[in-house]
């Protein structure tokens, strides 16, 4: 099963992408965790990764796509994976139709999460997550049971650097220039699920994660 979950910036597929992870038994691939381990390592690539991450600009296409093919031939992801921020450009987005190809694999669905762009900026800002496990949270919507603390392993919580107004901005430009033609770009293929992730609507990620196993796994 080989999923990609779309969509800008805070709007969760982080938390979508895990659920599924664990109820499927296959890898979530996270472009970003994949960067912030390297950045942390302070490995090559995590070097080139910052100097662009930090702005809030896209990592170059070349770097990435080759980030991603590589960890598509891991022995974990032979039964497919959940692509959680990539492709992130239409040429990730071609290069990843000739990746699976030569892999003879399908693409079976594309995840498009949606959020109001006003709730967006809000749900960045309050978001924390765990440098050990990865988990999300929102001090306001979804807080840890202990103020700070991860619920899952215990470890302290952290604001990550990139998420402050400014870099927002970048990255929510990005977003519409050079991400959102990607819903066009898989709708046209017949694969695209759009769903709505706000608060106004008592949406949130964990229950779009549950819906959308109901459907796939059926
Ligand atoms: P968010 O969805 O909140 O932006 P991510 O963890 O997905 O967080 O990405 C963090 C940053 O990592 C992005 O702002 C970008 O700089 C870089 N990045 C992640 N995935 C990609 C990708 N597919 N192509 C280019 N850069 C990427
Ligand atoms: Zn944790």
């Amino acid at each position: 099963m080989m999923i990609i979950m779309l969509g800008a910036p805070g709007t969760g597929k982080g938390t979508v992408a895990s659920i599924l992870s664990e109820k499927m038994g296959i890898p979530q691939i996270s472009t970003g965790d994949i960067f912030r381990k390297h950045i942390k390592e302070n490995t090559e690539l995590g070097i080139l990764a910052e100097s662009y991450i930090s702005k809030g600009q896209l990592v170059p296409d070349e770097v990435t796509i080759d980030l991603v093919k590589s960890r598509l031939e891991e022995p974990d992801a032979q039964k497919g994976a959940i692509l959680d921020g990539f492709p992130r450009t239409v040429k990730q987005a071609e290069d990843l139709e000739r990746i699976l190809k030569e892999k003879q694999t399908k693409l079976d669905i594309v995840i498009n999460l949606t959020t109001p762009e006003d709730e967006i900026i809000e749900r960045i800002e309050n978001r924390r997550v765990c440098p050990n496990c990865k988990a999300n949270y929102n001090v306001k919507l979804s807080p840890p049971q202990r103020e700070g603390i991860c619920d899952k392993c215990g470890h302290e919580l952290v604001k990550r650097k990139d998420d402050n107004a400014e870099t927002i901005k970048s990255r929510l430009e990005i977003y519409f220039k050079q991400t959102s033609p990607l819903v066009d770009f898989y709708n046209k293929k017949g694969n695209l699920r759009t769903e709505e992730v706000s608060e106004r609507i008592n949406r949130f990620g964990k229950d779009v994660a549950e819906e959308i196993i109901k459907d796939v796994l059926k």
